[in-house]
């Protein structure tokens, strides 16, 4: 046995600080969560000749685990164990908890939910150089505090001595300051030396403090408009709610966000802001940081070196910092004091993790709210289907803005139909006169594709060949400028072929279009203008995309075009025309999602258009001009194009109205992956058969049906009530656990995303 295997998920209720005095006589027994792939804790010994009392559930402890060294964190400390040898933990790596109780419960009740194994839930939380073993003291700072008798003086003791004035004002008025701060706010060494060599101040070891953010000139806010009050008014802060704020591209969502913010920081508590990956961009920090000068500001981005990353997380989870922006993984911070939390794009593909761990950060952050008793705020354009659901069901709050704040107009929006068009590398006529005369206006165009690299695929002419990837059932992008083709599902790459590798014809063709084949035609066509290309291939980093934004930002015409990263997130006030190349890719879909983001996307980017003085312009192109989702979106926006999705998924039963979870697999040999999976639903019928309120389908291929040398398939359940499937998930992995075919991987979907 691998290591010492404690059965079962401890009741929550089993939890808290102070068993330790009551135990008695007992020695100690550490219940451990250990990262590996099994749903239990583990019990372990204390550490040989650890400190009993030093010892508190929330800490990381090295252990012995099959042969190897692991992070392991503490979660409980019982006095019996079922098993009868134990082994003794190596060392114990922290002072403090890293997990209070609360952040503690939160791990467990999304374990159990997610049927994920609480020591993999746990490193998903902890930033990468603590779940390597990084003792946290690392990044303890020093703070200046006042000594008692600092304390006993008045403001104006020495007023001679205006510096040392200051800074004996500023403790008295704020308390201790870390060194950082001390720095940032220009007070220099010599005068901190000068009152500690009067015995007035003194240095302590303290807590972390985040990392600086980009520079920002503080701003003041707007007036709030009717709408922006109306809404926050409907926002208790010192109760639990969800709220849905829905509200247009540029209606003051942001606005509104921060007034929350600021109304539970002067409450004395933290507020938690989750972004989607796209979003978290140096413009969004800089305008939060603009807005609270004053406040410490903790961003948990992958543009943080580890280092920094762990510092802005301890500093959050000592309750240090104010402020907390994240992206998804962000949720798993514990905030001692958390007062708010608010989701932005609540509707983001982003939020819902799509390997490992599978969860839904967006909805973890409603538990999380209730937990807490703080409000809940999920702010979007866009909302996902199962939000706006909880909103007209009434279990959200439904908030609105209807109006665009400030002076900005919404776009006007028409249909450039294609259909028997003369295009030129996709662009209808119409569509390249419009740009045309924008950026001769001295305006900017945004050109939106869904597709990135040269074209989708690359085909013989003569005897049909069409370039796949061995790997996958998909074809190779043909990406010019790298001169390879490439698999956008298993980064397969090959080089670019001259002839035909099967009849070695030199009449290669390649089909479609993409973000690269459309800059070319951009580049030629406007070629006075400046044409700036932003997909995955040309922006690796979040500051490499704000660099090639800045010419856009200053004003000057410009051709923007790139794939949905462009739809989100970016302030572009001289972006007057948005043209949509291809509307109907998302509609014709085989995944019941497709439309619903389909339609997000084009509300998102049509949305870019004129959201400063300038009137916006849309243009979409489509072959289906007629067809009733497009014609509804267009006309009616949104917000009717979605409840009439939403009608749609009740009559076929499908999420939001049914709660469904997929049981998937997949393995070189397609064989083993569908007898898994046949046993897998066997296993869960036997315990609940098939009815009215409960469903399941399968084994059927994924949308892609091999990928990485994998076939991969699935079983779909579906229930009218949540509960139903927790136990029945809860006992397949019990089975699946003991699955000895180690080519095979499984895994539990719940509130599955993706069929692909
Ligand atoms: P959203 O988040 O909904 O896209 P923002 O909060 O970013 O909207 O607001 C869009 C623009 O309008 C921003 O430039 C913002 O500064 C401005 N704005 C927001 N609220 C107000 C207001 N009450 N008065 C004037 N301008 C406002
Ligand atoms: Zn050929
Ligand atoms: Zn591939």
């Amino acid at each position: 046995m691998a290591g010492n295997c404690a059965i079962m998920r401890p009741s929550i209720q089993q939890y808290g600080e102070g068993q330790l005095a009551n135990r008695g006589a007992n020695p100690a027994i550490l219940r451990l969560a250990v990262p590996v792939p099994l749903r239990r804790l583990f019990d372990y010994l204390p550490p040989e000749g650890a400190d009993p009392a030093a010892l508190a559930p929330g800490q990381r402890l090295w252990v012995p685990f099959g042969g190897r060294k692991l992070v392991a964190v503490l979660v409980d400390i019982v006095a019996e164990s079922p098993l009868a040898e134990l082994k003794p933990a190596l060392e114990l790596i922290d002072r403090q908890p890293l997990f209070d109780g609360a952040g503690r419960d939160f791990l467990q009740w999304a374990a159990d939910y997610y049927q994920a194994p609480a020591g993999e839930l746990y490193a998903a939380a902890l930033p990468v150089a603590l779940r390597k073993g990084k003792p946290a003291d690392h990044w303890a700072e020093q703070w200046l505090q006042l000594t008692t008798e600092g304390k006993g003086l008045p403001e104006t003791a020495l007023a001679r001595a205006p510096k040392q004035q200051a800074l004996l004002q500023l403790l008295l008025q704020k308390g201790p300051n870390s060194r950082t701060q001390l720095k940032a706010l220009k007070h220099s060494l010599p005068v901190i030396r000068a009152l500690a060599d009067r015995g007035l101040v003194e240095w302590v070891a303290g807590p972390t403090v985040p990392p600086p953010l980009p520079d920002a000139e503080p701003t003041p806010p707007p007036a709030l408009n009717d709408e922006q009050r109306q809404v926050l008014e409907a926002i208790d802060a010192e109760r639990f709610s969800v709220s849905l704020l829905e509200g247009t591209t540029g209606s003051g969502k942001t606005e509104v966000y921060l007034r929350l913010m600021e109304r539970v920081l002067a409450m004395g508590r933290q507020a938690l802001l989750l972004v989607p990956e796209i979003g978290l961009t140096p413009q969004t920090l800089r305008r939060i940081a603009a807005r609270f000068p004053e406040r410490s500001i903790a961003a948990l981005h992958s543009g943080l070196a580890d280092g920094e990353r762990a510092q802005a997380w301890l500093a959050a989870a000592a309750g240090q910092a104010d402020i907390v922006i994240g992206t998804r993984s962000a949720i798993f911070t514990p905030l001692p004091r958390l007062g708010a939390v608010i989701v932005d794009e609540e509707h983001d593909g982003s939020f819902k993790q799509q390997d490992g761990v599978r969860y839904s950060a967006r909805d973890l952050a409603a538990v999380l709210g209730r937990n807490a008793g703080v409000p809940v705020l999920l702010g979007t354009a866009t909302p996902s289907l199962e939000s706006l659901h909880n909103a007209l069901s009434g279990r959200y709050r439904h908030l609105r803005l209807r109006n665009r704040a400030g002076d900005a107009r919404p776009p006007e929006i028409s249909v450039v139909p294609t259909l028997g068009q003369q295009l030129d590398e996709g662009f209808a006529p119409q569509s390249l006169r419009h740009i045309g005369e924008t950026l001769q206006r001295g305006e900017q165009v945004l050109v939106f594709i869904n597709r990135r690299g040269y074209a989708p695929a690359l085909a013989c002419d003569d005897c049909g060949w069409l370039a796949d990837c061995p790997h996958c059932s998909s074809k190779l992008t043909m990406h010019r400028r790298q001169r390879h083709l490439r698999c956008h599902h298993c980064d397969y790459r090959r080089p670019l072929v001259n002839s035909c590798p099967q009849c070695h014809s030199r009449a290669l063709s390649a089909l479609g279009g993409g973000t690269e084949r459309s800059e070319e035609l951009l580049a030629q066509r406007f070629a006075d203008y400046p044409v700036i290309r932003v997909d995955r291939d040309t922006t690796a980093s979040k500051r490499a995309l704000d660099r090639l934004l800045a010419p856009a930002r200053d004003g000057e015409p410009c051709l923007l075009l790139g794939t949905q990263m462009l739809a989100k997130g970016h302030h572009l006030p001289r972006v007057t025309l948005v043209v949509i190349q291809d509307a109907d890719g998302g509609l014709f879909s085989a995944d019941f999602r497709a439309p619903e983001r389909t339609g997000q996307l084009l509300e998102q980017v049509a949305g870019r258009a004129g959201r400063g003085d300038l009137a916006g312009r849309v243009l979409v192109q489509s072959r289906y001009p007629e067809h009733p989702l497009l014609q509804l979106l267009l006309e009616k926006g949104y917000g009717a194009f979605a409840r009439q999705l939403l009608r749609d998924r009740t009559v076929a039963q499908l999420p939001p109205l049914r709660a469904m979870a997929l049981v998937r697999a997949e393995c070189e040999e397609p064989r083993w992956a569908e007898e898994f999976l046949q046993t897998a639903r066997a296993q869960m019928e036997a315990l609940a058969p098939p009815s009215p309120e409960l469903a399941y389908l399968g084994p059927v291929p994924a949308l892609l049906e091999r990928k990485s040398g994998r076939f991969r398939f699935y079983v779909q359940v579906t229930a009218e009530k949540r509960g139903v499937l927790l136990p029945l998930l809860a006992r397949l992995c019990q089975w699946a656990e003991g699955n000895r075919n180690r080519r095979l991987r499984w895994a539990v979907d719940m509130d599955a995303q993706e069929l692909s």
